[in-house]
C-alpha cells in the first residue's frame, strides 16, 4: 500500500483532441485497478494548455468516457471533496507549489527558447520523450538580472543521481538525472504551469495513491519524483501501461482520427466489442 490508506486512482485526460483507443486502454487498466483494490477513481480534466485545448473536446471527452463504461466518483461534472477538478481552476495550487520550489532554490529562471536549446544540444532526444536535455545555459541566472524578458522556471536536476522507482507493471526503473533527462520546465514562459508541476501538485492534493498512465511517461515519473522530494511530499505508487501501437508500429496519437472512440462508435463498434478486441479484461 502507499502512504494513503485508501486506494485512489485517477483518469487525467487532456482535452486536446478526441480520445482514442490508446487512452481507453490505459484508463481501463486504471479503472480495473481501482476496482480490484476496492478504491476510488477520480476524473481530472487537464485543461491547462489553452492554446491547444478546445471546449468542444471537454464535452466530447466526458461523453466518450461514459459511453465506454468509465465511472468516476469525483470529477468536473459531479464535484467532490477535492474540487475543482478542472486544472484551469486550480492555479492557486500550482502557484503555491512554484513558490515552495523557489523558496527552496530548486528552480531557476530561464530565458532560452526551444530553438536556443535545440541549437545548443548535440543529442536532442536522449530518450523517448520529446524533451531535449537542457544544456544548462541559464543555470546561474538570477531573477533580478533578467528584467522584463519572458522567462520560464526550470528545475535543476541533481546531475549524475540515479532516480529509481518500482513500477507496478514493469518492475524497477532507473533514470540518471542529467543523462536520461535534464533540467525541466515547471512553469512556462507564457505563464502556464508545466505538466510536471501541475500533475504533482494535483496528485498530491487529491491524495492519489497510485498513478496509472502510459509508458511514454516513465521518464516524466523520474522528474516528478524529484518535485515530490523538493516539496517534501511522498510520491504515490506508479503503474505504467505499454503503449498501443498502430499497424506500422507507431504510437497512437490523437490525430489518428480513425481510431478515435467517436469514429469507432460511428462505425458501429460497441464498448464490449472494443474491449474484447483490444483489452485484457478482468
Ligand atoms: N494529461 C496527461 C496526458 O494526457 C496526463 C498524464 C498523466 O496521467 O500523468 O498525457
Amino acid at each position: 500500500m502507499s502512504h494513503f490508506e485508501k486506494y485512489r486512482g485517477r483518469l487525467a485526460p487532456s482535452p486536446t483532441g478526441y480520445l482514442h483507443l490508446g487512452h481507453a486502454r490505459t484508463f481501463w487498466v486504471a479503472q480495473q485497478r481501482a476496482k480490484a483494490n476496492g478504491g476510488e477513481l477520480i476524473l481530472r480534466n487537464e485543461d491547462l494548455d489553452a492554446t491547444r485545448f478546445k471546449m468542444e473536446f471537454v464535452d466530447a471527452m466526458l461523453e466518450d468516457l461514459r459511453w465506454f463504461g468509465f465511472e468516476w466518483s469525483e470529477g468536473p461534472d459531479i464535484g467532490g471533496k477535492f474540487a475543482p477538478y478542472n486544472q484551469s481552476e486550480r492555479m492557486n495550487f500550482y502557484r503555491a507549489a512554484l513558490e515552495n520550489l523557489r523558496a527552496g532554490n530548486f528552480i531557476y529562471p530561464c530565458t532560452c527558447s526551444r530553438k536556443d536549446i535545440l541549437a545548443a544540444t548535440r543529442a536532442p532526444h536522449a530518450n523517448d520523450d520529446d524533451e531535449p536535455i537542457y544544456p544548462g545555459t541559464c543555470r546561474q541566472n538570477r531573477e533580478s538580472e533578467i528584467g522584463n524578458r519572458k522567462l520560464s522556471w526550470r528545475f535543476r536536476v541533481p546531475d549524475g543521481e540515479t532516480i529509481s522507482f518500482e513500477d507496478g507493471n514493469s518492475g524497477e526503473q532507473k533514470f540518471v538525472a542529467g543523462k536520461d533527462f535534464g533540467d525541466f520546465v515547471v512553469w512556462r514562459h507564457d505563464d502556464v504551469p508545466a505538466y510536471q508541476l501541475a500533475c504533482v501538485a494535483d496528485d498530491a492534493a487529491m491524495e492519489i495513491s497510485e498513478v496509472v498512465r502510459g509508458a511514454d511517461l516513465l521518464v516524466s515519473t523520474a522528474r516528478q519524483i524529484l518535485i515530490y522530494r523538493a516539496l517534501g511530499l511522498t510520491p504515490p505508487k506508479f503503474f505504467h501501461c505499454a503503449l498501443m501501437l498502430d499497424k506500422k508500429g507507431e504510437r497512437l496519437a490523437k490525430r489518428h482520427d480513425a481510431l478515435s472512440l467517436r469514429k469507432l462508435r460511428e462505425l458501429g463498434e460497441t464498448p464490449e466489442s472494443l474491449r474484447q478486441k483490444f483489452f485484457i479484461s478482468t
